[in-house]
């Protein structure tokens, strides 16, 4: 009896609209998501592993970094306003508060 088996990464594309990618600034990033299947004779049978989503830059072939501090709240840059009513910043160029729509 000869069986190959073993785990094997599978991609895949979790989103068919691309994001720039800072590194080439080509717009060819896919949120990507590698699975790792339990795989016999190379057919994968059982996901024994799910991977976290991530940005893949189809141009450059590899992972963009930066992808989950572009998910968190802006850094503060220095040009933010406070807003008068819920006092949360916001940048100045905003005429309204995003926050709570307060005019600025
Ligand atoms: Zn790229
Ligand atoms: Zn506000």
């Amino acid at each position: 009896m000869f069986l190959i088996a073993g785990v094997q990464p599978k991609t895949k594309r979790l989103d068919e609209n691309p994001e720039q990618c800072p590194a080439c600034g080509l717009v060819q990033a896919y949120t990507t998501r590698v699975d790792h299947y339990l795989s016999i004779f190379f057919i994968p049978l059982i996901r024994v592993k799910k991977g976290e989503p991530f940005l893949f830059c189809e141009n450059c072939r590899c992972p963009v970094d930066g992808y989950r501090a572009s998910t968190q709240e802006l850094p503060l840059s220095g040009a933010t306003t406070l807003c008068a009513a819920c006092k949360r910043r916001f940048d100045r160029s905003f005429k309204y508060c995003p926050h709570c729509g307060q005019r600025a």
